[in-house]
């Protein structure tokens, strides 16, 4: 199965948000006027640790997409199997017109990425920005990113790439579909 993917460069990403708020204006996950903030559903997440004592701090940052995983727990939990992954890219979707609002993927997810909208009484989450990449568009967050820290590609391929530029894939981060990578110190 062919797998697209994002690469996540640990060394470019300053954990600024700007692909999460990208994402959000783009799947219209914004509602200023009922919405708190920490309230607003978010499709990708931001994580980050800081090593050192002060002043030898030193911060690494990432981004928490879904990891549209090889062997799904959300498909396994959802009842209404209204969940799949797309033979042709690997993406994992939830179908909102069969979802049937059980919330069971929310609690098998490890990744903790599925969103619930309680008005509609559905689960949603990161398709990959399914409709941009079926048009050649890369996803959003990849676009928007000002540090170019989100390579957006077939998994395959970009790990060929990061291969020939002596780039280290951090495998316990990686153990799915998203690559996350460094420069080998
Ligand atoms: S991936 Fe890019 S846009 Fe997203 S937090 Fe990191 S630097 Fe900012
Ligand atoms: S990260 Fe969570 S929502 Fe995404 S495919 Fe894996 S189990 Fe499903």
């Amino acid at each position: 199965m062919k797998q697209l993917s994002l690469a996540i460069d640990l060394d470019r990403c300053i954990g600024c948000k700007t692909c999460v708020v990208a994402c959000r204006n783009s799947h219209g996950l914004v509602d200023h006027e009922n919405c708190m903030p920490g309230e607003i559903p978010y499709y990708l997440r931001v994580e980050s640790e800081r090593k050192g004592v002060y002043p030898n701090l030193s911060e690494t940052s990432w981004v928490v997409p879904c990891q549209h995983c090889k062997n799904a727990a959300c498909i396994k939990a959802c009842k209404a199997e209204a969940i799949v992954k797309d033979a042709e890219t690997g993406i994992v979707r939830i179908l909102a017109d069969k979802c049937a609002g059980g919330r069971d993927c929310i609690e098998a997810c490890p990744y903790g990425v599925i969103q619930f909208d309680a008005a509609a009484g559905k689960a949603h989450k990161c398709d990959l920005c399914w409709d941009r990449v079926h048009m050649g568009e890369k996803p959003v967050c990849a676009e928007a990113c000002m540090t170019d820290a989100i390579r957006f590609g077939e998994k395959e391929i970009l790990k060929m790439q990061l291969e020939a530029e002596g780039k280290e894939i951090v495998m316990k981060m990686s153990a799915q579909s998203m690559l996350y990578f460094r420069t080998p110190v």
